[in-house]
């Protein structure tokens, strides 16, 4: 036991709640990540509708950022205390399926969506990365964990590749970057139409 945390959770259909849960300790494999920067997502609104069969209590959210806090004692290549993005999708690599590319169906029908469907969500204030070793992406120093987290849930994409096209291309002319501030990000988008 490592003192408690809050996690933003689906009580039962149609409710929704602040609850406390045990800090989670990582698995040889796993990276324990303290949030930083979370979204909604529409997915979110739709489990809580009851669109996927969920127990009570069960951690919403699987768009977030944040700083590693414990690294499982497999995981290697990573430190604790970098910043880190997480994909909504955080196959296994492993398992037939991901060995033939469709990581999206890691062990079964859409069984790479594992957060809140398999295992708690990432909307607390830690949370827990599976494989870790192939699931965290380290966020480039030019971007803010508010423009890091826009990429964890891109369809077509990882986190991975979406950072590194973000690092180069950010659009800070577009509605959604209005708010946000780094210069450098204003500075890359030159090229950018
Ligand atoms: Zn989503
Ligand atoms: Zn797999």
């Amino acid at each position: 036991m490592t003192g408690t945390m809050r996690a933003f959770v689906i009580k039962t259909v149609g409710e929704t709640g602040v609850v406390e849960k045990p800090i989670p300790e990582p698995g040889p494999e796993e990276a324990i990540v303290r949030t930083t920067a979370a979204l909604i997502c529409t997915s979110d609104v739709h489990t809580v509708k009851g669109a996927l069969p969920v127990p009570d209590g069960r951690t919403l959210g699987h768009e977030s950022v944040g700083v590693i806090h414990k690294l499982g004692s497999a995981v290697t290549g990573f430190e604790e205390g970098q910043r880190v993005a997480v994909c909504a999708v955080t196959p296994c690599y492993r398992c037939s399926y991901c060995q033939r590319g469709f990581t999206s169906q890691c062990g079964g029908a859409l069984g790479g969506y594992k957060y809140t469907v398999q295992m708690d969500g990432n909307m607390a204030e830690y949370f827990v990365v599976p494989a870790a070793q192939a699931n965290l992406t380290l966020i480039p120093d030019d971007l803010t964990d508010a423009q890091a987290v826009y990429t964890c849930d891109t369809p077509a994409a990882s986190s991975r590749s979406s950072l590194a096209l973000s690092a180069r291309r950010w659009p800070s002319g577009s509605a959604r970057t209005t708010s946000w501030t780094s210069p450098r990000a204003t500075r890359s988008n030159r090229s950018w139409t």
